[in-house]
């Protein structure tokens, strides 16, 4: 099959809601691109003493309702194009969500598996004195996304810090509690999405506690995920899969062991007690509740027909192509997207950022309660819109969040 463009993907989705919106044409070409992006060239010195050159970029996609947001991501072969689909996602999953904010994404193509923590950290803050003069908290706010964490963060905060002579923490989310992160961000992709999972259940009536789950993906979003789904719910999860391979046990397993296993051997694979499982067929699990928690395009047209979970909840960025879409609609699975579902990692960096501006840390409850109440809210909205249209709910997200950008750029005056 080709390779699918994800930004292509971001685009007909646009497409699709721009029709149901009767959106001028014009207004439609300004939503259709990102309104800048800079690409950097990064001369690395690596361990060895051998020179490296690594490309990265910032896309910054639209700012009309707040400076842009959005994670910068290392990956050997996670190419712009994902990169500017990312910022798009972005720019509609804060508005869907009603933050302040507007969307950006990055990345820098590297291995970040095969590099030294020296070779990192001085490739994090090269990326930030390249683009020193587009961050700022009043600019374009970065966070983590895949193979980036809170460490990553610190050094490209303390580079920021360095660089502009001011301790601006919110130049950046996610960093470490130490450094003014937030309590609650780094399991809030997957607890927003577990808000937004307990009000879907309840919509279509599937008591979650007898519910099986399969995860795809057992980074930061899929570990999280797991490891909720069973101390919220009593879910239990049945499969999961990292870029190598994944694990089933019709039993269950334990999430918390997975990690530990991970840990040491590098993979989930070889799981003791469990059977493996290819990435594909773990899509296609007899189960009630699936998670995407990976990379982009993996339920196509191709496997759509065979996925039977009643609930698919979208924790990693643009899993499914538009034909799978229609495909999943018809088969009348509750389809949680991407947008909604995955909307508490920049919430919680939203949160975050309140806290850096006002020099003071709320604690867990407030910030579980704060995202309790803006994801279930985002849901009930988008499944309005869904029944109200009779349309799908990726298409539902699309129509609350590009009307919401809609009416900031036309207050503005810029269309
Ligand atoms: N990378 C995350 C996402 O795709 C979080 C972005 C952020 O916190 O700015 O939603």
């Amino acid at each position: 099959m080709p390779e699918v463009s994800s930004f292509d993907v971001a685009n007909r989705q646009l497409a699709e809601c721009a029709d149901i919106l009767r959106l001028d044409p014009d207004v439609h070409a300004v939503l259709r691109s990102p309104m800048r992006e800079v690409h950097v060239s990064l001369p690395i010195r690596m361990d060895d003493g051998t020179l490296k050159v690594f490309q990265g970029c910032r896309v910054q996609y639209n700012d009309a309702r707040g400076p842009t947001k959005g994670g910068i991501r290392f990956h050997p072969d996670r190419t712009v194009d994902a990169i500017r689909a990312q910022s798009a996602w972005m720019t509609w999953k804060c508005a869907l969500l009603d933050l302040p904010l507007g969307g950006a994404g990055g990345g820098i193509m590297c291995n970040p598996k095969e590099m030294s923590r020296n070779e990192l950290e001085r490739l994090s803050r090269a990326y930030v004195d390249a683009l020193f003069e587009y961050l700022g908290p009043e600019k374009d706010i970065p966070a983590p996304d895949i193979y980036t964490d809170p460490q990553v963060m610190a050094w490209m905060m303390d580079e920021y810090f360095k660089l502009s002579r001011q301790s601006q923490f919110g130049v950046i989310t996610g960093k470490p509690l130490a450094v003014g992160g937030s309590v609650g961000r780094a399991d809030a992709a997957a607890r927003g999405g577990m808000f937004v999972l307990r009000e879907a259940a309840q919509t279509r009536g599937i008591e979650l506690s007898r519910s099986r789950v399969a995860i795809q993906g057992f980074g930061n979003a899929g570990y999280f995920a797991a490891l909720l789904c069973g101390s919220l719910f009593g879910a239990k999860v049945v499969a999961v899969s990292d870029s190598k391979g994944g694990v089933f046990n019709r039993d269950g397993l334990d999430p918390e062991a997975v990690r530990k296993y991970k840990g040491m051997t590098g993979s989930v694979i070889g799981m003791p007690k469990t059977e493996a499982i290819s990435n594909e067929d773990l899509l296609e699990l007899d189960v009630d509740i699936l998670i995407p928690a990976a990379i982009e395009n993996v339920i196509t047209e191709a496997n759509a027909p065979r996925i039977k979970a009643k609930i698919l909840a979208e924790l990693a960025n643009g899993p499914t192509t538009p034909e799978a879409d229609v495909l999943l609609h018809r088969k009348g699975i509750h389809h949680l997207p991407d947008v909604l579902c995955n909307a508490g990692g920049v919430t919680v960096s939203y949160f975050e950022m309140v806290q850096n501006s006002y020099m003071f840390h709320w604690d867990k409850e407030m910030i579980y309660d704060r995202l309790d109440k803006k994801q279930t809210a985002s849901y009930h909205a988008v499944q309005d819109a869904s029944q109200r249209f009779n349309i799908t709910m990726r298409k539902a997200a699309y129509v609350v969040a590009v009307t919401r950008v809609v009416d900031s750029m036309r207050i503005r005056g810029r269309i």
